[in-house]
């Protein structure tokens, strides 16, 4: 179920109120085009009704996707990680009660995950959309990444999946919020990944970098 409510915000510029709707949760199998209004980043966007000014508002929300079956937790900024991921985990076993019987008929196979920053939010909203496990994409990255500054001929922060055109994936090397580079995501080399990797996934509702170097480590 989608779940909002609208709020009054005053305008950084001009000080006039304007109406902005925020979502506690959103739906993305029932309602689509949240989906596509979440990726353009337009749900956070705050418009001034008055002199046009335009800002993004970040707020924590839920994100679903029934047909991916990902459960979706979006905290703007973990302050305190522990105390954080506690109050999430009572939220998603309360979920799996409640919800249990109609939409998680085998809740293992369910994905609960949390992201803190909204790139990393728009990324596993994509990752899940295509059909993939966000668990091989991140052991991607974090082995397809050049390790080496002599091997590429830029500098970058960390690299994400990106959707290009209508049916095509790639790596975005991103530097300082901009994309300087870029990787061919291909269906074959995610296959490859998850078979090699398989037998040593574990279920984190954080999956990022720092869970890669762990999992990799193991091997
Ligand atoms: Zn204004």
């Amino acid at each position: 179920m989608t779940r909002t409510t609208v709020e009054f915000i005053a305008c950084p510029v001009c000080k006039h109120q304007s109406g902005f709707t925020t979502y506690q949760s959103i739906n993305a199998t029932l309602e689509p085009k949240l989906k596509q209004q979440l990726i353009d980043r337009e749900l956070f966007k705050f418009y001034c009704l008055n002199c046009g000014e335009q800002r993004v508002v970040c707020y924590e929300t839920l994100y679903h996707d029934m047909e991916n079956r990902l459960m979706l937790y979006y905290i703007p900024a973990v302050v305190n990680r522990e105390q954080e991921v506690a109050r999430i985990e009572e939220m998603f076993s309360q979920i799996k009660q409640v919800e249990g019987d109609r939409y998680f008929n085998s809740l293992d196979s369910y994905n609960f995950r949390i992201v803190s920053d909204m790139e990393s939010f728009i990324e596993k909203v994509q990752i899940f959309d295509a059909g993939y496990d966000d668990r091989v994409v991140e052991l991607m990255k974090f082995v397809l990444a050049p390790k080496e500054e002599e091997d590429i001929q830029f500098s970058y922060d960390h690299m994400v999946f990106t959707k290009v055109g209508d049916d095509n994936y790639q790596f975005m090397f991103i530097d300082e919020k901009r994309a300087v580079a870029s990787l061919k995501f291909s269906k074959e080399m995610y296959e490859h990944f998850e078979l090699e990797y398989a037998p040593i996934l574990d279920d984190q509702y954080f999956v990022d970098e720092a869970w890669a170097y762990r999992t990799v480590a193991k091997t």
